[in-house]
């Protein structure tokens, strides 16, 4: 087989492999000296990542400590290190200084964005935290969490930068996490220079992580690419807290009960969300769903669920509640296997108490 070309072109960078051209492309990005090869390092280990190709030749510079995280990707994934054939020149790094003081959220206007924001504001101070989007990183749903993570930061007044990735890399579906949330932090460092923070922060490891999640899902992994910075002369560090998906509901609705009905997680194509949003005003009339929400998504019934349990401002009639609560264990009977990645322990756990409180009997569903 012909082995994969890698190039790069300023903040541009192309895969070609098998007869197809990939493309990662950035604009009106902060401008930082002797960024650019670094940009391209992390290009190349998201470009890769999907294919996994055994072959690869780069027109540009890859660095050891790279190279160590890319042989640690593959082997991860099960196949041997590749051969990359690249220009030997060394990467000097970036000599920035940064504050252990500042960070950086990596914000995609999704609760566990909102959680990391109301505790970096409150370890920090808000004038030490900035949010940054990164528009088109997720491909399916990218414009509804842009025009959220705009609106949010008007309504709640935290400042925003946009990153616009024209992302055409081949990664899809939940084999992304191979490489995205590394990609993703990569992609930040010139916001997190510019801002002088060394933190970068991003979702933690909160459920217990299944085996078969890929790269980037695994915290020790995460513990390493820590090191890869380092090693890269990169005066940056990712940091993450660790927090069952239901506690950071819980301590939403707690700590920022008029944060949540901003909240952009739902998972339904914008043509089906409509109509389903619609549907639940006709079933359960009384529950007013947020904007963004479908209601039917494992993303809507995490957050209605944990509304149920914690929202201190919520009203329903008990009949309507009642209704949610047996569609969503129908629901979830239904879902359970092919939702694996997604539903985490707490959420069974929180249904149940919810079905609890509710006098629900959930052995007769
Ligand atoms: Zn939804």
């Amino acid at each position: 087989m012909k082995a994969a070309k890698l190039s790069h072109n300023g903040l541009e960078a192309v895969l070609e492999h098998n007869g197809r051209t990939e493309r990662l492309l950035v604009k009106d990005y902060p401008y930082i000296k002797g960024f650019e090869p670094v940009f391209a390092q992390f290009c190349a280990f998201h470009l890769l990542a999907p294919h996994l190709p055994k072959n690869v030749i780069s027109n540009f510079p890859i660095s050891n400590p790279m190279i160590k995280l890319i042989n640690k990707m593959y082997s991860f994934e099960g196949e041997p290190s590749p051969r990359i054939s690249s220009p030997k020149v060394n990467i000097a790094g970036i000599p920035f200084k940064t504050s252990n003081d500042k960070a950086v959220i990596s914000y995609s206007a999704g609760k566990d964005s909102m959680w990391n924001l109301w505790w970096a504001q409150e370890e920090f101070g808000k004038d030490n935290v900035l949010a940054a989007h990164i528009s088109g990183l997720n491909r399916s749903n990218s414009s509804d969490e842009t025009r959220y993570a705009l609106r949010q930061s008007k309504k709640f007044d935290f400042s925003l930068e946009m990153l616009q990735l024209c992302n055409g890399s081949g990664g899809k579906g939940y084999q992304v996490m191979r490489s995205r949330d590394m990609f993703m932090v990569g992609i930040l460092i010139p916001y997190a220079l510019n801002f002088g923070a060394s933190n970068i922060i991003i979702e933690g490891f909160g459920e217990d992580v299944r085996s078969s999640e890929p790269f980037t899902g695994h915290e020790q992994n995460m513990l390493l690419f820590n090191k890869t910075l380092k090693e890269m002369n990169i005066p940056i560090r990712v940091k993450w807290r660790n927090r069952k998906e239901m506690d950071v509901v819980k301590d939403l609705y707690i700590n920022k009960p008029d944060w949540m009905s901003e909240v952009c997680n739902c998972f339904s194509p914008s043509h089906y969300k409509i109509a389903l949003h619609n549907s639940w005003e006709r079933r359960t009339p009384s529950i007013r769903l947020y904007d963004s929400q479908c209601g039917s998504c494992v993303k809507c019934r995490i957050i209605n669920i944990g509304r149920i349990l914690y929202d201190p401002n919520f009203e329903a009639t008990e009949e309507d509640i009642t209704y949610y609560i047996k569609s969503t264990e129908k629901w979830y009977a239904e879902h359970k296997i092919t939702h694996n990645d997604m539903i985490g322990g707490s959420f069974l756990e929180a249904l149940t108490k919810a079905a609890k409180i509710h006098d629900i009997d959930l052995s007769k569903i």
